[in-house]
């Protein structure tokens, strides 16, 4: 066994491990200040001290470790992912990200770099608590909201009650943001969440960046009839116009290489021999181009409108939520690159996240790299989902070349 091999090995069986914090034995729940959250951390912190680094808790319940350099001369270089999970989780989904960096740190814990490196889990990222995402990582980037400690948990417990309970000092969060000129900058490695990465049989996979995502709720307005006695012709079916709107968004997403779904449609009144007088439905739009994203949703909701006004129907739309684009730095997609090759002797792929990532946030303080690592079927937020020990050996291998490649 090589030591690298040893290293992968040791990554799943903490994966393991670490998925025992959970909240019920039968499913893996891990959510923010929960007595989970803390056991969970206790044993990062142990690990994090058995590779030689100074630990600490920050302001809002992340857990950092860090190599110290000797002789710091340069800003900080971060790796990190989140510790938290979704609700009936599966034990990959940011968690592997730590347990790498971890141990990149512990393999690396007799080279000297001329920089500090710090480890740092998220332990707020999926929002499962307070449907508020990203705490962890906005508190390091300074983009900590204050209101947000008002906000309630299921139980009504505000986040500011419950960091109290956690033994933090909720007038304190986000004091602790790290600023930019301090960070040479932050490294993630992250499960893919997709199926590219193993349709393409590669085990790793370079990010080219995070998705800018636009949602709306559309509403298609016509003339509900009877079923049986308004000729097709004279009809004003919405449902009809909004499958055709259906149409026309896969098409038009299909040539623009952006993704499109309708994740929800009501067809009212809903009844089995009445013609739809009214459609409500979603539409999530992804790009990896903020500016092709405004492009595409503008020419989108023209063509939209366009179809109902052809069918003589109503049409109308609500922006419900929108998250800009954030690219990953070039250079560091090139330095990724550079270990993904050597340690696979292939070209390396480059491909988009659709998902959001702590990585986004941390992007206002740092230029941002990630890796993906390969997962089984693309399954994720599922307790399903797995990765290979095999590929978890080329992340560990392209990760601890990664870290070390600031020293050049
Ligand atoms: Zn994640």
């Amino acid at each position: 066994m090589t030591n690298m091999e040893s290293g992968a090995a040791r990554v799943m069986s903490r994966a393991d491990i670490l998925a025992t914090y959970s909240e019920s034995p039968e499913h893996l729940t891990r959510a923010y200040l929960t007595p989970e959250h803390r056991n969970a951390h206790d044993q990062l912190a142990q690990w994090m001290t058995q590779a030689g680094l100074e630990t600490w808790q920050d302001s809002v319940g992340n857990q950092w470790g860090r190599k110290v350099s000797s002789n710091p001369t340069m800003p900080t270089l971060l790796l990190g992912s989140h510790s938290d999970t979704v609700a009936n989780a599966g034990k990959y989904d940011g968690n592997l990200g730590v347990i790498l960096g971890l141990e990149a740190l512990a393999l690396l814990k007799d080279v000297e770099l001329p920089y500090h490196v710090d480890v740092v889990a998220f332990a707020d990222e999926e929002g499962t608590r307070f449907n508020t995402t990203l705490i962890g990582s906005s508190s390091v980037a300074g983009c900590f909201q204050p209101s947000w400690l008002e906000v309630e948990d299921a139980q009504g417990i505000s986040m500011g009650k419950a960091m109290h309970d956690f033994g933090l000092a909720p007038t304190l969060a986000g004091h602790d943001a790290r600023v930019a000129s301090d960070i040479l900058a932050y490294l993630e490695v992250h499960i893919e969440q997709g199926p590219v990465l193993e349709a393409k049989e590669l085990p790793v996979g370079v990010v080219t960046g995070i998705a800018g995502a636009k949602r709306y709720e559309m509403t298609v307005k016509g003339m509900a009839g009877h079923a049986g006695t308004v000729p097709i012709s004279l009809r004003q079916d919405a449902f009809c116009g909004m499958a055709q709107m259906a149409s026309e968004i896969e098409a038009y997403a299909l040539s623009h290489n952006i993704v499109a779904t309708i994740g929800k449609c009501d067809v009212l009144p809903g009844a089995v021999n009445v013609i739809p007088g009214e459609v409500r439905f979603t539409l999530d739009i992804r790009s990896l181009s903020q500016v092709q994203l405004e492009q595409c949703c503008d020419e989108l909701l023209a063509k939209l409108a366009n179809i109902a006004a052809q069918r003589n129907l109503s049409f109308s739309h609500r922006q419900l939520y929108q998250a800009q684009a954030v690219p990953c730095d070039d250079a560091l997609q090139q330095r990724w690159a550079s270990v993904v090759e050597k340690h696979t002797q292939q070209t390396p792929c480059f491909l988009p996240s659709g998902a959001g990532h702590d990585a986004m946030v941390m992007a206002n303080v740092a230029d941002i790299g990630m890796l993906f690592v390969r997962c089984d079927r693309g399954i994720s937020h599922h307790p399903a989902e797995s990765v290979m020990e095999s590929d978890v050996a080329v992340a560990l291998d392209c990760f601890t070349d990664m870290i070390q490649s600031f020293a050049n």
